[in-house]
C-alpha cells in the first residue's frame, strides 16, 4: 500500500524538492493534499501531475484562478485555515510541513494531534511551540521528523543511541555569503547580496536568515527541542564546504557525524523513509575528490544573531516567539528596501530587551506573544 502524503507549501522550495522525491519514488507513495500560498500556476501544474484529493491556496485571488482551472474532483479549499483543513479532513500517513514562517504552526498541531508523522522543514513552529510540539506528539504517537540537514544529521547520529549518553550536540554552520567580511562591508550589504547563498538553494527568508547567522540561531533552539537537550549543549562550528551536516558527542568522547552533499532531498527522503533508508540516483560524495574539510568558531561580533537566539532559548517561554517574530519582520523591512542589513540585529535586539510577559499558554497565548512582538518589531524599524 501507497503512503498518503499531504505536502503543505508545494511550490517552495523544499515543497518541490519533496515532490521530486515523491516522484523518484512513485510506488511508494500518493500525493493526497498540496497547499500553497500564491503561486496558482505552479500548483496546477502540481495537480495535473500527482493528482491529490485536494488542495488549499491562501490568496484569494490565485485561489479564483485556480478553482475555475482545476479538475472538478479536486476540492480547492481558500485562506489561510486551509493547511489546517487540508490535514483534519484527508487521511494520510505523512505531513509534509514547509511552510514559511509562523504561518505553518497551526497545520503542524493539527498533524500531531491526528498521531502522524510530521516531515518539519519549517523552523518556526518548533522556535515558537517547540515543548508543546514535542509534549503533544509524544501523548499522541507522532513522529517529528527533522528534513532540516543539520536536524536529520543529528537524528541520524543519534539512532538508537540512550539520551543520557549525549554529550553535546554539534551543528554546522555554512557561515553563509558574508563570513570574511568585516562588521563595516556587513552594514551596506544589499538584498540582492544576501539572497546569493554559496551552498545551499533556498526560500528568501531562510537565505537571508542563513546569511545573519539567525538560521543557525534558530536551528539551535529547534535541536533544543527535538532532541532535548538544553541550548548550553549544543555548539555551533563553522564550517564553509557544509559536507559534515552536523555531528554529536557522546559521553565516552566519541563523536559522530553525518556527511553527504548538500542536496535537500536525502533529508527530506530520510524524513520520509526513517528507520529505513531508500536507494537514490542523487549525486554521490567523494571525499578522496573533497581533499579537505575546514571548520572554524562562529565570530559572535560580526554575527549576532546568533547570540541573540541563544539568549532568546536561555530566557525561555515567550522569548524565542519574541525572537522569530522581530526576525520576520526585519527581514521583511530589509527586503523591501527599508532597513539595512545591520539593523535586523539591532531591531531583534530591541524587541527581545522590550518587557512582555514571558509565560505563553496554549497555542493561541503563542499567536497572541507572536502578534505582539511583530506589532512591537515594526515600532523598532
Ligand atoms: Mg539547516
Amino acid at each position: 500500500m501507497r503512503r498518503r502524503i499531504i505536502v503543505l507549501g508545494s511550490t517552495g522550495s523544499i515543497g518541490k524538492n519533496c515532490l521530486d522525491v515523491v516522484r523518484a519514488n512513485k510506488n511508494l507513495f500518493k500525493v493526497v493534499g498540496l497547499s500553497a500560498q500564491s503561486n496558482d500556476g505552479e500548483l496546477a501544474a502540481q495537480i495535473a501531475e500527482f493528482k491529490p484529493e485536494k488542495v488549499a491556496l491562501s490568496n484569494e485571488p490565485s485561489w479564483r484562478r485556480l478553482r475555475s482551472a482545476a479538475p472538478r474532483r479536486v476540492g480547492v479549499l481558500a485562506g489561510d485555515s486551509g493547511p489546517v483543513e487540508l490535514v483534519e479532513t484527508l487521511k494520510a500517513d505523512v505531513v509534509v510541513a514547509a511552510i514559511t514562517g509562523g504561518a505553518g504552526l497551526a497545520s503542524v498541531f493539527a498533524a500531531v494531534k491526528k498521531g502522524i508523522r510530521v516531515a518539519i522543514a519549517n523552523k518556526e513552529p518548533l522556535v515558537m511551540a517547540g515543548g508543546m510540539i514535542m509534549s503533544a506528539a509524544k501523548k499522541h504517537g507522532s513522529t517529528i521528523a527533522p528534513i532540516d540537514s543539520e536536524h536529520s544529521a543529528i537524528w541520524q547520529c543519534l539512532h538508537k543511541e540512550r539520551p543520557d549518553r549525549v554529550a553535546r550536540l554539534i551543528l554546522t554552520a555554512s557561515g553563509g555569503p558574508f563570513l570574511g567580511m568585516t562588521k563595516r562591508q556587513l552594514a551596506g550589504v544589499t538584498p540582492a547580496q544576501a539572497l546569493r547563498h554559496p551552498r545551499w538553494k533556498m526560500g528568501r527568508k531562510i537565505t537571508v536568515d542563513s546569511s545573519t547567522m539567525m538560521n543557525k540561531g534558530l536551528e539551535v533552539i529547534e535541536a533544543r527541542w527535538l532532541f532535548d537537550v538544553p541550548a548550553k549543549k549544543i555548539e555551533v562550528v563553522v564550517h564553509p564546504q557544509s559536507i559534515v551536516h552536523s555531528m554529536v558527542e557522546f559521553v565516552d568522547s566519541s563523536v559522530m557525524a553525518q556527511l553527504g552533499l548538500p542536496d535537500m532531498r536525502v533529508p527530506i527522503a530520510y524524513a520520509l523513509s526513517a528507520p529505513d533508508r531508500w536507494p537514490s540516483r542523487l549525486r554521490r560524495l567523494s571525499v578522496a575528490e573533497m581533499g579537505r574539510l575546514d571548520f572554524m568558531p562562529p565570530d559572535l561580533k560580526r554575527f549576532p544573531c546568533l547570540s541573540l537566539a541563544y539568549e532568546a532559548v536561555e530566557k525561555g517561554g515567550a522569548a524565542p516567539i519574541r525572537l522569530n517574530a522581530a526576525n520576520e519582520v526585519a527581514v521583511e523591512a530589509f527586503l523591501g528596501g527599508r532597513i539595512g542589513y545591520a539593523d535586523i540585529p539591532r531591531v531583534i535586539a530591541k524587541t527581545l530587551g522590550r518587557n512582555g510577559p514571558l509565560k505563553i499558554g496554549g497555542l493561541e497565548g503563542i499567536m497572541e506573544a507572536d502578534a505582539a512582538a511583530r506589532e512591537t518589531a515594526r515600532g523598532c524599524l
